[in-house]
């Protein structure tokens, strides 16, 4: 007879008090941009800062902790990710003005601390209502769309270490550079203060409208994706590299290149991430092979790969 499973093995049971929610094995498919992914062992949605921070220092030694933001930049492999992952809520989304800064929350959407700037006169953060994710996430990725990235206008953010600890960080302190912020991996970004310049809202709309109907001509928009795949290489745009090595179209399982633009891959119907990641990787030879360029991910792949589960079938 099977002995009976002690409530002690389960991770949820030795995670500390929190005023926010727990939930086990919660599927992460249905929080990411790409709609593939197996589950979070545990998925922690924390209140605010205090709760997150009391979450930060209680845990157990060696738990792992991930945080998500919308999954717009993500790929979480079929096996799912071990330890507690944490998506920031309501409590992360406050956003305010002064002058010409904008302080938002870690989970504020890019697009909406767009618009709060456009009510306020502020412009110059225009670029962020083509963005996808939320401000957590731009700081990480260093996002950036129509000549400005979050380096341009962020003076300072918050962050809590792995043991709670509130950090305030400078803009140098962020040590930004390509898709990139050079602050240790497991610090969680709690908000930012962005600095825009004084601006007249139709202008500023104007702007916005503009960055809207070029992504809508440009991206495919409608379709499962984790935006741009890969960093455009020094001297080089990712897209005409893929483009030039044969691959527009390209398809592996449920993953294709987009044929619209060819550095997104798409989930045109029931993909997995193996097929997506596979896809991904024969891309990458391809444009070696070709150009003799190594493209690097800018997706961030996570979790664990599923024992057995390949790409169905080779790339057509
Ligand atoms: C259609 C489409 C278009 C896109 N266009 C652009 C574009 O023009 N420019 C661009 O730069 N990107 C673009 N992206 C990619 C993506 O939107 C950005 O990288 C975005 O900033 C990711 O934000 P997110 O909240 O979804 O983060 P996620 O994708 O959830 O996470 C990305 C990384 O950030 C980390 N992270 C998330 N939140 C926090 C936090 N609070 N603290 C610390 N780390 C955190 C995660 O652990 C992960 O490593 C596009 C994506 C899509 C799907």
């Amino acid at each position: 007879m099977m002995a009976e499973r002690k409530s002690t093995d389960r991770l949820i049971d030795r995670l500390p008090a929190v005023r926010g929610r727990y939930t086990e094995a919660a599927d992460l498919s249905r929080v990411t941009w790409f709609k593939v992914g197996g589950p979070a062992e545990v998925m922690f949605r924390p209140v605010d800062q205090d709760d997150l921070a009391a979450f930060l220092a209680g845990k157990p030694e060696g738990v792992p902790v991930t945080v998500l933001g919308v999954g717009s930049n993500l790929l979480v492999r079929d096996g799912g990710i071990d330890g507690v992952v944490i998506r920031l809520g309501r409590g992360f989304t406050d956003i305010t003005t002064e002058g010409t800064a904008v302080t938002a929350g870690a989970a504020a959407l890019d697009l909406n601390v767009a618009i709060a700037a456009r009510a306020a006169g502020i412009a110059g953060l225009e670029f962020l209502s083509g963005i996808p994710g939320l401000i957590g996430g731009a700081l990480r990725m260093n996002a950036g769309a129509y000549g400005r990235e979050m380096t341009d206008v962020t003076v300072a953010a918050t962050a809590l270490d792995a043991s709670g600890t509130l950090h305030k960080l400078s803009h140098a302190d962020l040590g930004f550079t390509y898709r990139h912020a050079a602050v240790p991996a497991e610090w969680i970004f709690t908000g930012a203060t962005l600095q825009g310049e004084a601006g007249l809202a139709d202008a500023i709309q104007a702007r916005m409208d503009e960055i809207q109907t070029a992504r809508a001509e440009t991206q495919p928009l409608r379709t499962p994706t984790g935006g741009s795949t890969f960093k455009n290489p020094e001297g080089h745009k990712a897209w005409q590299l893929i483009d030039a090595a044969g691959c527009r179209g390209l398809r592996m399982g449920g993953a294709q290149v987009s044929e619209l633009h060819c550095n997104f891959l798409i989930n045109v119907g029931g993909a997995s991430a193996a097929d997506i990641e596979a896809l991904g990787e024969e891309v990458r030879r391809r444009v070696f092979a070709h150009s003799g360029v190594t493209l690097e991910w800018e997706i961030k792949r996570i979790g664990k790969a599923l024992p057995g589960l390949h790409s169905v079938g080779g790339a057509a």
